[in-house]
């Protein structure tokens, strides 16, 4: 998944220290990134090429990792990409890890920089990740909502469907976000209830990842249909179709960084279909 970058390359301690030369550059524009270098694998800037106003984000493998402050036209040499697609398709899964996580926190700095209580200028906080009220002290945190993704079957049969915006062929799993006052398995059976009309049980648990493109934690769950009748009844606001799929049938992940291709993997092989 794309936070399996090894064992504590990643660090989100906090630091106020200020950058030296050879530390990262996250510069953001909107939902792109500066770059430099080759196009399927482009590099960060190093804070000593562009020495602009930064504050610390989190660490890579020891190395201080900065956002950029400010908007910043792209200097000769370098060049905004769109930093979703770089974080999908760059070969190392620690750039990948780091553009997509930081992109979470631009989009999170940029939302809180004013106070919703009072509508204050925020401050970034100097003890936490946090981004403080300096008039009433109200205190805003990362944005992360946790949802869940549901790998349901019934007998051998997986159960796929495809969004209505998703392409013909690229089918999904049931997700969706947690609501107030719900326990994470209680989500599993809403929206398994809203978005396909059926009932699930034995909800178990399966592993969880964060997800910074939709400021996400995805819980990864299994459950079974509860019933004999496996019609489907779609959310027709949210899908496209769906279709209960047997072993053979079942499409491929095409990459390996998101929960959904674990949760299809682990399905798979349990029905004999080895890991590619
Ligand atoms: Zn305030």
């Amino acid at each position: 998944m794309i936070q399996d970058i090894g064992e504590g390359v990643f660090s989100n301690a906090f630091s106020l220290e200020p950058a030296s030369e050879g530390d990262l550059l996250f510069c953001y524009r909107g939902g792109d990134i500066l770059v430099k270098g080759d196009e399927h694998a482009p590099e960060l800037p190093v804070y000593g090429e562009l020495n602009i106003p930064c504050h610390h984000i989190f660490y890579i493998d020891g190395k201080g990792c900065y956002m950029g402050e400010g908007i910043l036209k792209a200097p000769e040499g370098f060049r905004y990409v769109n930093a979703p697609a770089l974080a999908r398709s760059h070969p190392d899964r620690k750039t990948a890890f780091a553009v997509i996580t930081g992109l979470q926190l631009s989009r999170w700095e940029q939302a809180r920089a004013y106070c919703g209580r009072c509508g204050s200028q925020t401050e970034r906080s100097q003890i936490e990740r946090a981004m403080v009220c300096p008039k009433c002290g109200q205190i805003e945190y990362p944005k992360i909502c946790p949802a869940t993704i549901t790998a349901i079957t019934s007998g051998d049969k997986l159960l796929m469907a495809r969004n209505r915006n998703s392409p013909p062929g690229r089918y999904g799993l049931i997700a969706g976000f947690c609501e107030i006052g719900e326990t994470f398995e209680e989500t599993v059976k809403r929206e398994a209830l809203e978005e396909v009309g059926i009932k699930v049980k034995n909800v178990r648990y399966f592993k969880n990842q964060p997800w910074g493109f939709s400021d996400s934690q995805m819980i990864g769950f299994f459950a079974e249909l509860d019933s004999d009748d496996e019609t489907l009844c779609l959310q027709e606001s949210e899908l496209a179709e769906a279709h209960w799929f047997t072993p053979e049938e079942v499409p491929h992940p095409a990459n390996d960084i998101s929960i959904f291709s674990e949760l299809v993997w682990k399905y798979l092989e349990d029905h004999g279909i080895e890991r590619k």
